[in-house]
């Protein structure tokens, strides 16, 4: 799974800003995603080859009651999740007592942190750092996340605190094909994840149950269905016969992206009987950035009456445009209807997520799509499109070689997207065009 970074401190030291530097910096690839609301408080960040994912917690006020209490669970629990904690402090303000008690607790949890010294701009750095010195922490590093100074020395001083690649357990070590599809089943609490594990596993396995879930890790389910080989991503927490804990939150933002980045396809569960919210959508959106394989499965599709189910199509289909390619199926976990038609969209999906495109033909393609449309001219020239070659998949990535391509608008980007997308019917995943200018 994925390592994780937390970013912790007192509200207004810079979190924020230090995570925008981190993810804008390193995570090239944002998708462009009309009508998807954000969730910007956890990213997904490439160092070359090597993703993580970076966790802005909300900031400890000092106060465990209401809203600020809530907060600070949730800060305590990213902290639990985390590999490494970076505990971001203000070099204007200097030491305050509630920094010494959110490092007492950092410390606490035994992971490794590292103090970021921020806003160091317009300080006197080794005055400032002198005093942060007194934390006895080994490594405390000047920032300033605003100016982008520090960013790198603190990625570089990240890295070996996580773990090493691959270091996935007995499961990931499995050959790729005895692994088969890897496929993550993700969805808010009560959609029915484990009901449709359990459903496809054909045998109580796993523990549907109403309890606050227990376990901390996704796990990973082996499956073999008409001859294919699958291993499911599980994140719905009720896997064990509940052990009753404290009431953790059931459903965590972390693991799920964890689970979409380890998987080759996601499967969205969404409960027909509630509206789409605005947390699946996010979960769209990460998918999308991840560039995974989707298909959206709206359970519990019994019990609604005809009227009921015109009316979700409907809604679904409005709000979902901005992620058309992916396929909705309708299932009943509980009673089993739709499993062969999910499953059908399971294995489309990640066939086209993962097909192999030739050069010659990737330019035919291309020069097919730039005859019948070119791209409007931009100060009385034309952006030229020259040839195409592929890029890797999952997603299946094209890489266009031209002239200025920068002035491509994400119109005509869409219609080749489109036009690729018909030409090798990529159902079911997303699509990169990578423009590079010159030859
Ligand atoms: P958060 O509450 O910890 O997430 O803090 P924010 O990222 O929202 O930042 C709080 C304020 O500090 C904002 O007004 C930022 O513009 C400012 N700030 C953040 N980083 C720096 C920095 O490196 N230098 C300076 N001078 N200001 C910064
Ligand atoms: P999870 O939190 O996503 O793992 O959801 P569960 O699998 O625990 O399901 C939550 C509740 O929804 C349970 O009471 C299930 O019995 C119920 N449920 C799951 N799938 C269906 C379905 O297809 N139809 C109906 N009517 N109920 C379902």
């Amino acid at each position: 799974m994925l390592p994780v970074i937390a970013l912790v401190g007192r509200p207004n030291v810079g979190k924020s800003t230090l995570f925008n530097a981190l993810t804008r910096s390193r995570d090239a690839l944002v998708a462009d995603m009309p009508g998807v609301t954000r969730d910007r408080h956890y990213g997904i960040c490439h160092l070359g080859e090597r993703p993580f994912v970076v966790v802005d917690t909300g900031g400890l006020s000092g106060s465990d009651e209401g809203i600020e209490g809530l907060t600070a669970q949730q800060v305590r629990l990213a902290i639990g999740e985390a590999n490494l904690l970076v505990f971001v402090v203000d070099a204007r303000d200097g030491i305050l007592p509630l920094d010494a008690s959110i490092l007492g607790e950092l410390r606490r949890s035994g992971k490794p942190v590292i103090v970021v010294v921020n806003k160091t701009d317009g300080t006197d750095e080794p005055t400032v750092m002198a005093e942060f010195a007194s934390f006895g922490v080994a490594q405390t590093l000047p920032m300033s996340a605003a100016h982008n100074r520090g960013i790198d020395v603190l990625v570089a001083s990240a890295l070996p605190h996580l773990p090493p690649d691959e270091d996935d357990g007995a499961e990931a070590r499995l050959s790729l094909e005895e692994q088969g599809m890897r496929v993550a089943i993700v969805g808010r609490p009560n959609a029915g994840k484990s009901t449709l594990i359990n459903r496809l596993l054909g045998e109580d396995r796993l523990i549907v149950s109403d309890l606050a879930g227990t376990t901390r890790d996704p796990i990973r389910v082996r499956l073999e269905r008409d001859g294919k080989r699958y291993t499911l991503i599980d994140t719905a927490g009720v896997r064990r016969k509940a052990r009753v804990e404290e009431a953790v939150e059931k459903f965590s933002v972390i693991k799920t992206l964890q689970s979409i980045a380890a998987a080759q396809v996601t499967v969205l569960m969404i409960d027909a009987r509630e509206n789409l919210a605005d947390q699946d959508l996010t979960l769209i959106g990460h998918v999308i950035e991840e560039g995974r394989a989707l298909v959206i499965a709206v359970n519990k599709w019994d019990g609604l009456d005809a009227y009921q189910r015109e009316q979700t199509v409907k809604a679904l289909e409005r709000r979902l445009q901005f992620a058309s390619w992916a396929k909705i199926v309708f299932i009943s976990a509980l009673h089993g209807s739709g499993m062969r038609e999910l499953m059908r969209s399971v294995v489309r999906a990640h066939t086209a997520a993962t097909k192999e495109l030739s050069s010659s033909d990737l330019t035919r393609t291309l020069e097919k799509a730039y005859e019948s449309y070119q791209p409007p001219l931009v100060r009385g020239h034309a952006p030229k499109l020259r040839y195409a070659h592929p890029g890797g998949n999952n997603p299946p990535t094209i890489v266009i070689h031209g002239s200025r391509t920068k002035h491509i608008a994400p119109a005509y980007r869409r219609y080749l997207e489109n036009f690729f997308r018909t030409r090798y019917k990529l159902e079911g995943t997303p699509i990169r065009i990578d423009f590079r200018d010159g030859e």
